[in-house]
């Protein structure tokens, strides 16, 4: 969307700074009062307190709550080992991984071998990094949204079709 919000956050994106709370709210209001307000699913956000109360208040105001809130739960050794053995390939972008999707060779382009690397935030520092922020920052939304009744925990270290089926179930009852 080429609002001014949109133009906003690409500043601050530009210049390596977070997108502000009220900017990203903004923009999830603006995209939801078009076609996307019946169904809408959001990833990756809220991640804090003050991000959740903020988009709960905006959620309120249009009148289109969250239903269902997914809490893909993972032992922290099983978190470990997933985002630690991600890898992309510089050329063509492809997401690898050591244990649940093996590089095969020749897949980049016609015939040529992907050329890996490890993102910054997936060493082994950085993943320790990350979960510590998500312990302090991002957890104490599941008290949040389970106040709510709106929690919905999925046992997110099963098999990806495993998870997929509790997902569809917490969704729609079933
Ligand atoms: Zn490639």
């Amino acid at each position: 969307m080429g609002s001014a919000l949109g133009l906003e956050a690409k500043r601050a994106m530009d210049a390596g700074e977070l997108v502000p709370d009220e900017v990203v709210v903004g923009m999830i209001r603006d995209r939801l009062t078009g076609d996307a307000a019946q169904n809408y699913l959001l990833d990756g956000f809220p991640r804090t307190l003050p991000q959740a109360e903020a988009l709960d208040a905006m959620l309120a105001q249009l009148g289109a709550p969250a239903e269902h809130v997914l809490l893909l739960a993972v032992p922290r050794d099983e978190l470990i080992r997933r985002l630690g053995g991600r890898w992309l390939c510089k050329r063509c972008g492809r997401s690898w991984h050591e244990v649940f999707a093996p590089v095969q060779p020749g897949m980049c382009g016609k015939g040529g071998d992907c050329e890996l690397y490890q993102r910054d935030d997936d060493r082994s520092e950085a993943v320790q990094k990350r979960l510590e922020v998500y312990e302090q920052q991002t957890a104490p939304l599941i008290d949040f949204y389970r106040a709510r009744g709106t929690l919905r925990e999925i046992q997110g270290e099963l098999a990806q079709d495993e998870v997929y089926e509790q997902i569809t179930q917490a969704i729609t009852g079933a």
